[in-house]
């Protein structure tokens, strides 16, 4: 059986964080960074298909694993880190 994961369209991505937050797996497929959405841990899909469901703008479509994507790029997980621990600080 072929493995499923999400690919998003970031020509129609609004950065709006649904998909971050209705995703049920741990650690999250995606990660939400400078405006848009991307995959960082696709081999935790577990192809239920909420990410589909509720996007607003239909930008995810579930592909084989190795199609997944866009990946963060190494550029922005610096400030994804930061980010998390600044919200840590925060609480
Ligand atoms: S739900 Fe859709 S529009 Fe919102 S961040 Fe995710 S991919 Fe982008
Ligand atoms: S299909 Fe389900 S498990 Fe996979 S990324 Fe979307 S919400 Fe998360």
């Amino acid at each position: 059986m072929t493995s499923l994961a999400p690919k998003i369209d970031h020509s129609k991505c609004i950065g709006c964080g649904i998909c971050f937050f209705v995703c049920p797996t741990n650690p999250k497929v995606f990660q939400p960074c400078r405006g848009l959405s991307w995959v960082v841990h696709p081999e935790a899909c577990t192809g239920c298909g909420r990410c589909v469901k509720y996007c607003p703008v239909h930008a995810i479509e579930l592909v084989p694993l190795e199609h997944a994507g866009p990946k963060l790029p190494r550029d922005f997980i610096g400030e994804v880190v930061i980010g998390k621990l600044i919200g840590k600080v925060k609480q």
